[in-house]
C-alpha cells in the first residue's frame, strides 16, 4: 500500500483533525503547503502557535482577549449594568456587528444539554451570579441560541437569576429556529435585541 513520506503524512493527519476538514481536503490542504514559501509556511505556524500563547480567556467576561480584563470589559463608555449572556465569544462579535448593544458580556461556554452531558455547572453561570449580585446589575439579557438547548440554558437562568432582584430578559424570536446567533444577520439580530421579552 502506498504512504507518503512521515512529515507530509503528519501534516495531512493533523490537518484531518481540524472541523469539515475531510480526508482529501487535508490531502488537498497539505500538498499547498509543501507548496509554499519558507516565509508563508512559517509565518502560518506562527500565527497558529502566537495565537495560543497570547490568546486567552477574559476573567470577567470570559470573552477571548490578548489583555485581561478584555477591551469590552474595562471600556468606560459600556453600561455595565446590562449583561448580555451568549453562549460562545463569537456570538459577542455577532452582537457587536449590530451596533445596537451598549452593555456588557457574559460567555457562558456552551448551553445546557443533558444528552451531551453538560449541567448547569459546567458553564460559566455560577461566575454570572456572582457578578450579578456583587456588581450594579438592572439587567440580564439572555442571547442564548435559539435550539432546544439554548432554551432550556435561558429557562434555568431566569430561575437562577430573578431571586437575584434582576430584571431578566430573552432577545425575541425571528432568528431562525435550530440557528446559530454566530450566523444571524446585523438586521435580525438587532430586531431581537428590541424585541426581547420578560422572563
Ligand atoms: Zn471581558
Amino acid at each position: 500500500m502506498f504512504t507518503y513520506a512521515p512529515p507530509l503524512a503528519r501534516l495531512i493527519e493533523e490537518l484531518g483533525k481540524l472541523p469539515t476538514i475531510g480526508p482529501r481536503t487535508a490531502q488537498r490542504l497539505a500538498f499547498h503547503m509543501l507548496g509554499m514559501s519558507p516565509e508563508d509556511a512559517q509565518a502560518l505556524a506562527e500565527a497558529i502557535l502566537e495565537c495560543k500563547r497570547r490568546i486567552r480567556h477574559c476573567s470577567v467576561c470570559g470573552n477571548i482577549t490578548e489583555l485581561d480584563p478584555c477591551a469590552l470589559c474595562t471600556n468606560d463608555q459600556r453600561d455595565r449594568s446590562v449583561i448580555c449572556v451568549v453562549e460562545d465569544p463569537r456570538d459577542i462579535a455577532a452582537m457587536e456587528r449590530t451596533r445596537e448593544f451598549k452593555g456588557v458580556y457574559h460567555v457562558l461556554n456552551g448551553a445546557i444539554s443533558p444528552l451531551d452531558g453538560v449541567g448547569p455547572d459546567d458553564l460559566r453561570i455560577g461566575e454570572l451570579l456572582h457578578r450579578v449580585s456583587t456588581g450594579d446589575v438592572r439587567e440580564v439579557i439572555i442571547a442564548t441560541n435559539p435550539r432546544v438547548e439554548g432554551e432550556a440554558t435561558a429557562l434555568y437562568l431566569a430561575k437562577v437569576l430573578k431571586p437575584l432582584g434582576v430584571r431578566v430578559t430573552r432577545i425575541a424570536h425571528g432568528l431562525p429556529v435550530g440557528g446559530d446567533l454566530e450566523y444571524a444577520d446585523e438586521v435580525t439580530l438587532a430586531r431581537a435585541l428590541e424585541g426581547r421579552r420578560e422572563l
